[in-house]
């Protein structure tokens, strides 16, 4: 059995879901089927649980009459029998009716997650519409019933597995499976969700929890790049990388992948395929064991960098001096991303400000504290990286003209770290571009 999942824009107009329908229908395997909201959707809905919170159920009325009526639209264009466009107005008209009734009672937390989950139950449900108005055989399966985080907000495989299991043998001679993504139950038993872009998470739980041999996760773009194309102008896709190097490009910024749906599948040895809805024979990306080849393979950037620095002339010959720093760090829950040292100082970076201000009191106490924000994490990403041959000279020639500000090499044999004022990203990604991979 494999898993297949569509995005936001796969699923987003009724011709895409066509082509949907054309993908998971191909091959005899057994396919488990992911689907997200229809794009824009989950943006929707953030914006209509925002309004009632902040008390504007006038602006929240408005957003909602807005999202159904771009619903409307929809299910016109995509389900074309009689009976067809009714279910999808039945739907259609449940789950509007469900956020006007929200509308009215008061606000929670709570409630906020059952706002956000309507947009994969609505995708999935008129997607099941469509294959059941093409005789399409399948089985809607609610996430709600076997989706799960515990009370730290983990998903814990067993209990997935164990669930999803029992769901499935239920349905023994079936081949097509359509679920949602992201939306879950959390340790209450409440609505929950796996956060922004967690369809990546459940495709790769669901995954992990059936054995699946493949996890296909499929987007509008070939396979993860070499480098970011909206910053520079030619970039190519990596054919394999190893769950290691994908775990370093999708947290350093590589947005086709939520960087946390790589351990389900690393731990479960599924191997996972970034994949093109748009360009279906294109070989995309390869995540597995292995690494496939060595060198560097791609670079990717994060922005939003703090850098702080700690100089303290009793750091010098000192033991201990880094542990009192980092226990700062843990008590604000606030994790750091690079780290550099001297004998007399340590500059850190941090992409989370909330806690910001406690931090530097507290560390007040250890020597003179520097902040400095707007900064970006360059990573450069390949196997065995810190062994390829001449990596640095090259790096660093065609980094001549950067400001660099801190580097962090050896760590992981998978990256190199650099940081660089945001201001000088583009001309960094462009540079390493044509340094390293040779690309304009
Ligand atoms: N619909 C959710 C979001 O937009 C989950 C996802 O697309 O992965 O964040
Ligand atoms: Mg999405």
């Amino acid at each position: 059995m494999k898993v297949m999942k569509f995005g936001g824009t796969s699923v987003g107009r009724p011709e895409r879901m066509q082509q949907v329908k054309e993908l998971i229908t191909k091959g005899d395997e057994p396919v488990i089927t992911v689907l997200s909201a229809l794009s824009g959707t989950t943006n929707a809905l953030v914006s209509i649980g925002d309004a009632m919170a902040e008390g504007n159920r006038e602006l929240a009325k408005e957003n909602i009459d807005k999202l159904e009526a771009h619903y409307q639209t929809f299910i016109k264009d995509l389900l074309k029998s009689e009976k067809g466009y009714s279910r999808g107005k039945n739907i259609v008209s449940e789950h509007f009716e469900f956020l006007n009734i929200i509308l009215k009672i008061s606000f929670s937390e709570a409630l906020s997650k059952d706002i956000l989950a309507q947009g994969e139950l609505l995708s999935t449900k008129l997607f099941s519409a469509y294959l059941e108005e093409n005789n399409i055989d399948h089985v809607l399966l609610p996430a709600l019933e076997f989706m799960s985080i515990d009370a730290d907000d983990e998903p814990q495989v067993a209990t997935i597995r164990q669930r999803l299991s029992a769901l499935l043998s239920q349905h023994k001679n079936k081949k097509l499976f359509i679920t949602q993504g992201y939306i879950c139950r959390n340790a209450r038993g409440e609505v929950d969700n796996l956060k922004r872009g967690g369809s990546d998470y459940s495709a790769s739980l669901i995954a992990a929890a059936i054995n699946a041999s493949v996890c296909e996760i499929w987007t509008d773009i070939d396979g993860m790049h070499n480098n970011d194309p909206r910053v520079v102008k030619k970039t190519r896709p990596v054919e394999q990388l190893s769950f290691e190097e994908a775990a370093e490009l999708a947290y350093f910024g590589a947005k086709i992948l939520h960087p946390a749906s790589i351990w389900p599948a690393q731990f479960y040895k599924v191997p996972v395929k970034l994949l093109n809805t748009m360009q279906p024979s294109a070989a995309g990306t390869l995540i597995a064991e292995q690494a496939g080849s060595v060198g560097a393979k791609a670079v990717a950037a994060k922005d939003g960098i703090i850098s702080i620095n700690i100089k303290s002339s009793r750091m010098l010959l000192a033991y201990g001096f880094l542990r009192k720093i980092f226990e700062v760090f843990e008590k604000y829950k606030t994790s750091i991303d690079m780290i550099t040292t001297s004998e007399v100082a340590v500059s850190v970076t941090i992409d989370n400000k909330i806690h910001l201000k406690q931090i530097v009191k507290e560390l007040e106490p250890f020597g003179t504290i520097g902040v400095e924000s707007d900064f970006t994490i360059i990573s450069v990403v390949g196997n065995e990286i810190s062994q390829t041959p001449h990596i640095l000279k090259n790096l660093f020639e065609s980094l001549e003209p950067v400001p660099v500000r801190m580097v962090s090499y050896g760590g992981s044999k998978h990256n190199i770290s650099l940081l660089v004022p945001s201001t000088e990203k583009t001309k960094t990604l462009q540079l390493l571009n044509k340094g390293l991979f040779g690309l304009d």
